[in-house]
């Protein structure tokens, strides 16, 4: 008997394995596992989310237009430049429906984000993976990589699980020695976390060519990730495309409102990006001292590498501290089996892993 056959590619898909919540687990615990913000979201943002409870018989405004005009006020775009999608997931998976199909080669380089292979090979493209320098996307060995049948290239900026980042002239060397067919993803997540002075996050790029978008999300810095929100700036020719297959209401009205009354709430980011850049560097240096390597980081966690000796693993520590309700992110798929990758969390969290790494690494 026949059966329903999935289209080429999808069933050499790894299904996406989310990190541990902690649930099962008695007593605190402490979820660093998912780059969810400490913080929480803004208590503005919350009432928003409240307000839109006395209307949920209407369908949305279908352009996610208000939030739209709100991320236009906010970084001085023009609202007609930008999609609005459930999460960037759903953008990142618009891009490739619009733009990959069977034979295709999108790339993207050793430790890049999950959901680009998922989205290129759920196309029927080939996914082209590239090595990395010290963790860090390597311009050089992208351009090696393009072929006549390269259409796009995924980069996230600063990367996830790895948390470095590419400076702008190199995202602009990048852009410039790409054959200007291929379309270059900026998924720029954590961009709003970066304090460095040779980061750009993407706007400049977009604006300046038509064929690079940038991807943003509610999800990381405004702490709305239940609510699935996510954006994206591109050029004109991009927008029309993609908005072609968009779900006519793929932003719910709550997560619309919440999302504007986040970006309203600038004090809110603020606190988020100063106590993240305190407790970012506070960790790297503390970790650093027990004899754990930190790969410097621009986002809101840090990649901790372990010894590769019985009793020192990354796989005995996340067990050491999964036992005292202290959750991190394993990365055996992210081909880091020898790393965790913690999320910055509150003082008191950040204070229990390092007593805790400290105790694991015998040094107390
Ligand atoms: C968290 C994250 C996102 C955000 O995904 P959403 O679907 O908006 O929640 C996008 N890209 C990267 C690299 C991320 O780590």
């Amino acid at each position: 008997m026949s059966r329903p056959v999935p289209n080429a590619g999808i069933l050499d898909i790894a299904p996406y394995t989310p990190g541990k919540s902690g649930a099962g687990l008695t007593g605190r615990v402490f979820k660093l596992s998912a780059n969810e913000t400490p913080l929480g979201p803004s208590p503005k943002a919350i009432e928003a989310f409240k307000s839109a409870a006395d209307h949920l018989e209407d369908y949305p405004e279908g352009s996610s237009r208000i939030l739209r005009e709100a991320i236009g006020r906010t970084y001085g775009l023009d609202p007609d430049h930008i999609i609005c999608g459930a999460g960037s997931d759903e953008i990142l998976n618009l891009l490739a429906h619009t733009y990959l199909g069977p034979g295709d080669e999108a790339i993207h380089t050793t430790h890049g984000f999950l959901v680009y292979p998922i989205a290129t090979m759920a196309n029927g493209a080939i996914n082209v993976i590239v090595p990395e320098k010290n963790f860090t996307a390597d311009v050089d060995a992208i351009l090696k990589a393009v072929t006549p049948r390269t259409k796009m290239v995924w980069l996230a900026n600063p990367n996830n699980p790895t948390g470095t980042y590419v400076p702008f002239d190199e995202v602009k060397r990048l852009r410039a020695e790409l054959p200007s067919h291929v379309l270059l993803v900026i998924d720029a997540a954590y961009s709003e976390y970066v304090v460095r002075n040779d980061y750009e996050a993407g706007i400049e790029m977009v604006s300046t060519t038509d064929n690079t978008v940038m991807t943003r999300t509610f999800s990381k810095i405004h702490g709305l990730a239940a609510l699935r929100v996510g954006w994206m700036y591109g050029p004109a020719n991009i927008v029309d495309a993609v908005s072609r297959i968009r779900g006519p209401f793929n932003v719910s009205t709550p997560a619309m409102l919440a999302a504007v009354a986040s970006l309203e709430d600038t004090v809110h980011q603020e606190h988020s990006r100063v106590h993240t850049d305190k407790w970012r560097a506070w960790l790297t240096d503390e970790v650093s001292k027990l004899g754990l390597t930190v790969t410097p980081s621009a986002a809101n966690f840090i990649l901790i590498h372990f010894p590769q000796e019985a009793g020192k693993t990354a796989e005995d520590a996340d067990a050491f501290l999964t036992k005292r309700g202290l959750i991190l992110r394993a990365l055996k798929n992210y081909k880091l089996p020898h790393a965790l990758r913690m999320t910055v969390g509150t003082e008191e969290a950040n204070r229990l892993v390092v007593e805790a790494l400290a105790e694991f690494m015998g040094q107390k």
